[in-house]
């Protein structure tokens, strides 16, 4: 008999597989380790908003894990403002999208209260970075352990457990978010050839946080018919952007200013309708215009519809010309393309962006359900169903699936079910029938964009994502 099996062991100490820690520990499930590839912890990643349906799950799943991540953005936020030079405009209490004349379409208030007050929990920014950090820091050092890349998890029926083996590097260097690695896709372990040691660890359950990219789901789905859906699909829609524009003609700062951003820091500028092609599938570009807050200069993302082969090796220039043909194609003015023009060629950076569709139908229009797990292993988070950034939910859904998840495996601690397989099998089950239709909704709503389209209802779609009661809809489970 094995003495030294943990109860839990989290691949991936991104925000999902950290709060899943929380939560467990939360509820006295303390024998667990989380394991990440990364050689050490530091900043790397973008800034997200976390919603309300969010803050909420992380609320349920350690009220002070919540407190924390809200003081540290607001506090950010505060530490931010209180810096702007004199003359620098002031935080823009709204996001404002404007079509290509200048005119609002919609505003987005980026005040917690007002969140608060409309849905029952507030909103807040911050970066991927501090919020590792700070989910981090809730937990004790020594169950974190960064250098740990997982590359293999082994079924030990004859042990009640499974066995997860690792290698460490002192030269991984990975970003998070890098996405699937498409010249060498097999390759995935081979970086580790010098000085590599292997380790393993024992679990009665795995829950895989490991990103879009996830090794786990490789594995769970290798030789399986599942097998097309291991690596993350293009999703169609990529981001171009440039970090800043250094020399800017002042009359040219002032039109814009003038007519998009408006003492605003930030200004999406599209369409008045969302376009699309004949099949209903949105073909929309659109830009995130934005002046940094340090140095005030223009920064931008442009998010557009491309095919995957465009991309490929296009960078500075290059980059440059394809953002171009981009906005000539979708009829943008004439002061924008003036702008984007003068993008300093070295700034210019690119991201496809891939997704795991939660649904995915097939030529026969059947629906295929790819799962989320197998026997002790669970998949979560972007692992589970990744998807481009465009409605703000990625994190926030992951959220959602580590309050599921530890929800049901407290159960499973609470009725001593670790050694019951038919018991850990119907609680994941659970879990992915209460997640998968959502995530489906979700996703639909993230690649067409229906809440910003007319014949949808964006107040509908605010109360049924952000004004739900997560706790509520957590108590189905047990
Ligand atoms: C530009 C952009 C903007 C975004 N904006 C938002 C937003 O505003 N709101 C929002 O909710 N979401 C947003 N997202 C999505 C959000 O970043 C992700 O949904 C979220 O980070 C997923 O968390 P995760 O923990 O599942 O995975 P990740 O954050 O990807 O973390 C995975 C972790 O697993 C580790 N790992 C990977 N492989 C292994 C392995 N084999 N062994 C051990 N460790 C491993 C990685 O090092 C990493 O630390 C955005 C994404 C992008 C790209």
């Amino acid at each position: 008999m094995l003495s030294n099996i943990y109860d839990v062991v989290i691949v991936g100490a991104g925000p999902i597989g950290l709060a899943t820690a929380i939560g467990l520990r939360k509820r006295g499930i303390e024998n667990i380790l989380v394991l990440d590839q990364t050689r050490a912890f530091r900043p790397v990643g973008q800034v997200l908003d976390l919603l309300p349906n969010g803050l909420k799950s992380l609320k349920y799943l350690d009220t002070h894990a919540y407190e924390a991540v809200k003081n540290i953005a607001l506090g950010l936020l505060n530490s931010l403002s209180s810096h702007q030079g004199e003359n620098l405009p002031k935080p823009a209490p709204k996001w404002s999208y404007r079509n290509l004349q200048g005119q609002v379409i919609r505003s987005i208030s980026l005040s917690f209260d007002d969140w608060f007050q409309e849905y029952g929990e507030g909103r807040v920014s911050l970066a991927w970075y501090d919020l590792q950090t700070t989910l981090r820091q809730q937990l004790p050092q020594e169950i974190v352990k960064p250098n740990h890349r997982c590359i293999n998890v082994v079924d030990e029926p004859e042990n009640n457990c499974v066995r997860i083996e690792c290698v460490s590097d002192t030269t991984v260097e990975t970003n998070p978010y890098a996405h699937w690695n498409e010249n060498k896709p097999e390759n995935i372990d081979t970086d580790f050839q010098v000085s590599v040691t292997n380790q393993s660890f024992r679990a009665r359950l795995v829950v895989a946080a490991d990103g879009i990219n996830s090794t786990i789901r490789r594995l769970l789905y290798q030789d399986s018919h599942y097998e097309d859906y291991a690596k993350p699909e293009y999703s169609g829609f990529a981001a171009i952007f440039c970090r800043e524009i250094v020399d800017v003609p002042q009359e040219l700062e002032a039109e814009i200013e003038a007519k998009f951003l408006q003492n605003s820091r930030i200004v999406t500028i599209c369409h008045d309708e969302v376009s699309r092609n004949t099949v209903g599938e949105m073909e929309d570009t659109r830009i995130i215009l934005f002046r940094d807050r340090i140095n005030n200069k223009f920064g931008y993302v442009i998010h557009l519809p491309i095919i995957l082969s465009a991309l490929q090796n296009k960078s500075g220039n290059s980059l440059l010309e394809l953002a171009l043909q981009a906005f000539a194609q979708a009829g943008f003015p004439d002061a924008l393309t003036r702008l984007i023009n003068l993008s300093p060629p070295d700034n210019m950076v690119q991201r496809p962006y891939y997704i795991h569709r939660a649904i995915i139908t097939n030529s026969e229009n059947t629906p295929i359900e790819p799962t989320w797990n197998l026997g002790r292993v669970v998949l979560v988070g972007d692992a589970a169903h990744g998807m481009p950034p465009f409605m703000a939910q990625g994190a926030n859904q992951g959220l959602e699936d580590a309050l599921a998840v530890v929800t049901l495996i407290a159960k499973i601690a609470a009725e001593n079910n670790w050694n019951n397989r038919q018991a850990i099998a119907a609680a994941f089950q659970k879990y992915e029938q209460l997640r998968r239709p959502w995530m489906a909704y979700v996703q639909e709503a993230t690649l067409n964009r229906h809440p910003y389209s007319s014949e949808h209802n964006w107040q509908q779609y605010g109360q049924q994502i952000y004004g739900r009661d997560v706790e509520q809809v957590m108590q189905t489970l047990v």
